[in-house]
C-alpha cells in the first residue's frame, strides 16, 4: 500500500511505514494509488470527533482495524485535550479559526503526537519486532515538547530531542528543559533549525544497528504523524455544516501557517480522500521559500535563514514538499527522485510546467514579515477581539492577501497552530502591552489585559524544575545518540 516516493520497488505496509519513519533510500513513504483512501465523506458528517479519526485513521492505515484503532484513539486522546472534540472551530468575522493548539502542550501537534506512541508500539508488534524504540527528533519549538510529552514513560520507547540552542521562544525552551520522564533526554545544539534536522538526517543515514535498539522519528516525515491531522480537516468542514454556512459539497478553503509542510500536506490528502476542499493556502513568514517555489516552479534553498518571530516555520527545507511533488505528479517515483537528487546537489530544483500549473489550480501561497504578523496580531485583537499567536497570525494576513487579490468568496478556515502565550513576548508587544521582566511576567500581563485565560500547562511551566542542560555542537550529535541507544536504563 505504501511506497518510496523515489523509488517504487521500495513498499511497505502501512505498520511498517510507521515503523521504519523514512525508506531506505531516504524518499518518504506514501500510498500507491489514491483511489484506495476514498472514504465516504457524509457518512463522517456531524459525528464526534473519536469516530472520524478512527474511520479516517484505519482507511489511511489498513494494517490496523476499526476495533483496534478505535481504541488506540480513545486511549490516545481521552482527557488530554481542553474539548473532547480535540480541535474547536471558532468563527471571527468572516472567517473561521482551527484551533489546533488546545492539547497538552498549546500546540498543533499535540494532535499527532498524542497518538504516534501508540500507533508506533502497536505497528511493532504487529511486525514481531520487540526492539527498544529509540525516537530521534529535530525540534524548532513545538515538536520537541508534543514528542516528549506523548512519548514519556511509554514502554518500550525512548525519546532524544534536539533543538537548536537559539531558535526557540523562551517558553518553548522551559517546556522541553523540565520534562520528566524516564525515557526522555533534550540536547541543545548550537546551531539552527536546519543544523539540527540535518543532523538527525545524518545519524539516521549512518546509524550502525545496536543489538536489540532501533531508531525511529516523530517528524512529519512518518505517515503515523501525518494521518492523524488529516481527520480535522474533516471536522472544521462537519463544523461549517453544523453552523449553518455551508452545505454539504460546497467547496471550504484552508488557509495553513506552514513550515515542514506537514499540516498542508493532510489538507491535500483530505481532499484526496474526497473533502470538498477549494484552495489550499500555503502561508510563510520571510523565509518564503515556499511562496516563490508555488509562484515559479522553481524550488531553491540556496538563501540566508532567517529568524522570524514564528520560529517553527523558519525553515528552507520543507520535506514534505516532496510527497506533494510525488502525488501531484501521478506518483512518478523517476520524476521526485530527479527533483530531490538536484536540491541535494545543487541546492534547487525546477518543476515542469505542467505539474506547476497543476499544483497552481490547487494552492496559493503568500509569506508575511515580521512587522506584518505584528500588525495582524493588533489588528485582528482590536477589531475582532480574537488573540492569535505569530504563526496564526501569518496565516491570516496571508489570507487577507488572497482576498484582496482573487476576489475568492469561498468560506475559509484558517488553522491556528499555537496558543498565543507560547510566543508572549511578541504578542504582547504587537498589542501594546508592556513586556514583564521575564517571559511569565508578560504572560501574566497579557491575561490581564486581554482576560484570554493561560493554558494550564504553560501557567504551571516557571515553577518546575530544569532537569536538562546538555548543549553539544552538531558533529556530537552522532556519538551522543549511540551512547545512548546502548545504555539499557537512562539515569538523570
Ligand atoms: C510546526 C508548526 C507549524 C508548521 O507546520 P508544518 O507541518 O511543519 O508545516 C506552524 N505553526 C506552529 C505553531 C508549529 O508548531
Amino acid at each position: 500500500m505504501y511506497q518510496s516516493t523515489r523509488n517504487k520497488n521500495i513498499t511497505a505496509s502501512s505498520s511498517e511505514a510507521i515503523v521504519r519513519g523514512i525508506a531506505a533510500d531516504g524518499g518518504l513513504f506514501m500510498f500507491s494509488s489514491e483511489s484506495d483512501i476514498k472514504i465516504d465523506v457524509l457518512s463522517l458528517m456531524g459525528k464526534t470527533t473519536f469516530f472520524m479519526a478512527t474511520e479516517i485513521l484505519s482507511k489511511l492505515l489498513p494494517d490496523f482495524s476499526k476495533e483496534e484503532m478505535a481504541e488506540i484513539v480513545r486511549k490516545a486522546y481521552s482527557g488530554k485535550f481542553e474539548t473532547d472534540e480535540l480541535t474547536p472551530t471558532v468563527k471571527i468575522g468572516n472567517e473561521y479559526i482551527l484551533e489546533l493548539f488546545r492539547g497538552p502542550t498549546s500546540a498543533f501537534k499535540d494532535v499527532a503526537l498524542s497518538i504516534l506512541p501508540l500507533l508506533l508500539t502497536a505497528s511493532a508488534k504487529k511486525n514481531g519486532i520487540d526492539d527498544d524504540i529509540v525516537i530521534l527528533t529535530a525540534t524548532s519549538g513545538d515538536t520537541g515538547k508534543a514528542a516528549l510529552e506523548g512519548f514519556q514513560d511509554v514502554p518500550g520507547t525512548k525519546i532524544i530531542v534536539f533543538y537548536p540552542e537559539e531558535g526557540v521562544s523562551a517558553v518553548q525552551k522551559k517546556q522541553m528543559i523540565t520534562q520528566k520522564g524516564n525515557n526522555t533526554l533534550v540536547v541543545a545544539v548550537k546551531g539552527n533549525f536546519d543544523d539540527a534536522q540535518t543532523g538527525v538526517k545524518n545519524i539516521f543515514a549512518s546509524f550502525k544497528g545496536k543489538e536489540g535498539v532501533r531508531l525511529s522519528s516523530a517528524n512529519s516525515i512518518n505517515i503515523g504523524r501525518l494521518a492523524p491531522q488529516v481527520v480535522y480537516y474533516f471536522k472544521a468542514y462537519s463544523d461549517l455544516i453544523e453552523m449553518g454556512d455551508i452545505k454539504f459539497g460546497d467547496k471550504v478553503n484552508f488557509c495553513v501557517p506552514t513550515g515542514n509542510f506537514g499540516d498542508i500536506l493532510a489538507g491535500y490528502i483530505a481532499k484526496l480522500m474526497g473533502l470538498p476542499v477549494g484552495k489550499l493556502i500555503v502561508a510563510s513568514n520571510a523565509n518564503n521559500v515556499l511562496t516563490d517555489f508555488f509562484n515559479t516552479g522553481i524550488y531553491d534553498k540556496r538563501r540566508a535563514f532567517l529568524k522570524t518571530a514564528s520560529p517553527s516555520m523558519d525553515i528552507l527545507i520543507s520535506s514534505n514538499l516532496e510527497r506533494l511533488l510525488y502525488l501531484s505528479s501521478g506518483c512518478d517515483n523517476d520524476k521526485t527522485a530527479a527533483y530531490m537528487a538536484s536540491l541535494n546537489e545543487k541546492g534547487f530544483y525546477k518543476i515542469e510546467a505542467e505539474q506547476l500549473a497543476r499544483l497552481q489550480s490547487e494552492f496559493y501561497a503568500g509569506c508575511l514579515s515580521d512587522e506584518g504578523t505584528a500588525g495582524v496580531i493588533k489588528n485582528t485583537y482590536e477589531k475582532k477581539g480574537y488573540l492569535s499567536d505569530t504563526h496564526t497570525a501569518v496565516g491570516i494576513g496571508v489570507y487577507e492577501e488572497y482576498k484582496a487579490k482573487t476576489g475568492d468568496k469561498t468560506p475559509t478556515v484558517i488553522l491556528s497552530t499555537a496558543s498565543p502565550y507560547k510566543f508572549s513576548g511578541f504578542v504582547a508587544s504587537a498589542i501594546g502591552v508592556e513586556a514583564g521582566d521575564n517571559e511569565f511576567e508578560t504572560m501574566r500581563r497579557l491575561e490581564e489585559k486581554t482576560g484570554v485565560p493561560i493554558p494550564k500547562n504553560l501557567k504551571n511551566l516557571e515553577e518546575l524544575e530544569v532537569l536538562h542542560k546538555t548543549v553539544i555542537s552538531k558533529e556530537e550529535m552522532g556519538d551522543l545518540v549511540s551512547a545512548k541507544a546502548s545504555e539499557k536504563v537512562w539515569k538523570r
